[in-house]
């Protein structure tokens, strides 16, 4: 490290909490090093609490950019200057820039569009699929909404009755509103409907989490008949890499099941193009970390 971290080294962070887990500096100082680019990528347990401090530190600082995670993707709208329209439609924000160190800060949402990467790399395309989906909080919206905007027809989304479900509302309300893909929402416990929406769909993308800890021996789909050879499976899980969602439909003849590790990794990517103009080296990424 004493190599690479001098006194012209510019820093890139992360704020967040909790955060120690996260793949993200080792994937950004990884991919930093193989470029030879003169960053540093570090983590910063950050809540909402220490938001308002942590953004004037960025500009005070001159950090020239930052991811920012749970709990501060909206929270920390209000101390931005500018929202790429991706991130003023979706409502959250994961990556802030500071060109040249100025301090005018422009927030960014890459979940989206790292989603939509993801699928296109394993040759699942969207453009005039029907699609299903379950979850609409901060991960489910941004690919809600970017789906939308790369040319999904039509867009159902199922969500349990709970607090997430006057968002799932105005996401759908956006959609309609803003971009030409035919958005619907019904309750996740409407089980027929969400049977029959699946069986009309190419693409079904779970959003909820559901098949991550503490809920890693639940799925939201248990039946064998709504798997078909034709229909991908998308769980933006990626601990663990086969939720119980993706093996069922892995045994019982899905066309495809994807993780969400591609998501991780080009949400990421296009975050690290945003930092540094550069483009992340995301094979060796991916061999290295994944
Ligand atoms: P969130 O809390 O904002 O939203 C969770 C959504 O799931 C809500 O719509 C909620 O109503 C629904 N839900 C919760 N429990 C449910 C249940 N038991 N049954 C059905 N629906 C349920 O969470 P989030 O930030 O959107 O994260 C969701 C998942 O996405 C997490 O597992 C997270 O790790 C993952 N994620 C992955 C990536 C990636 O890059 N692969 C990026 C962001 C989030």
């Amino acid at each position: 490290m004493t190599e690479r971290i001098d006194g012209h080294t510019l820093l890139i962070s992360l704020i967040a909490t909790p955060i120690r887990h996260s793949l993200s500096p080792t994937m950004h100082n990884e991919a930093f090093a193989k470029l030879g680019l003169d960053y540093a990528y570090m983590a910063f347990e950050v809540g909402n609490e220490e938001l308002k401090d942590a953004v004037q530190g960025i500009r005070a600082l001159g950090i020239r950019g930052s991811n920012v995670s749970m709990p501060n993707k909206q929270a920390i709208i209000p101390y931005l200057d500018e929202l790429s329209p991706a991130a003023k439609l979706v409502g959250a924000v994961n990556t802030v820039t500071n060109k040249d160190g100025k301090g005018h800060l422009v927030g960014h949402v890459t979940d989206g569009t790292g989603a939509m990467r993801a699928l296109k790399e394993e040759g699942v395309e969207v453009k005039e699929q029907v699609v299903t989906m379950t979850g609409a909080g901060g991960a489910g919206t941004a690919i809600a909404i970017q789906a939308a905007l790369d040319g999904v027809k039509e867009l159902r989304i199922f969500n349990i009755n709970d607090q997430h479900y006057k968002n799932a509302e105005e996401t759908v309300k956006k959609i309609n509103e803003n971009t030409n893909c035919i958005a619907t929402l019904t309750d996740l416990s409407d089980q027929v409907a969400f049977k029959q929406s699946i069986s009309e769909s190419s693409i079904y993308i779970d959003a909820t989490g559901v098949g991550m800890k503490p809920l890693q021996e639940e799925s939201l789909i248990n039946d064998p008949e709504v798997i078909r050879p034709d229909l991908v499976v998308f769980d933006v899980v990626y601990i663990p890499k086969e939720t119980k969602l993706l093996k069922f439909a892995r045994e019982h003849g899905a066309k495809k099941t994807i993780n969400g590790l591609g998501m991780m990794l080009y949400q990421g990517a296009e975050a690290f193009k945003h930092f540094t103009g550069e483009d992340m080296p995301v094979d060796y990424i991916k061999e290295l970390l994944f």
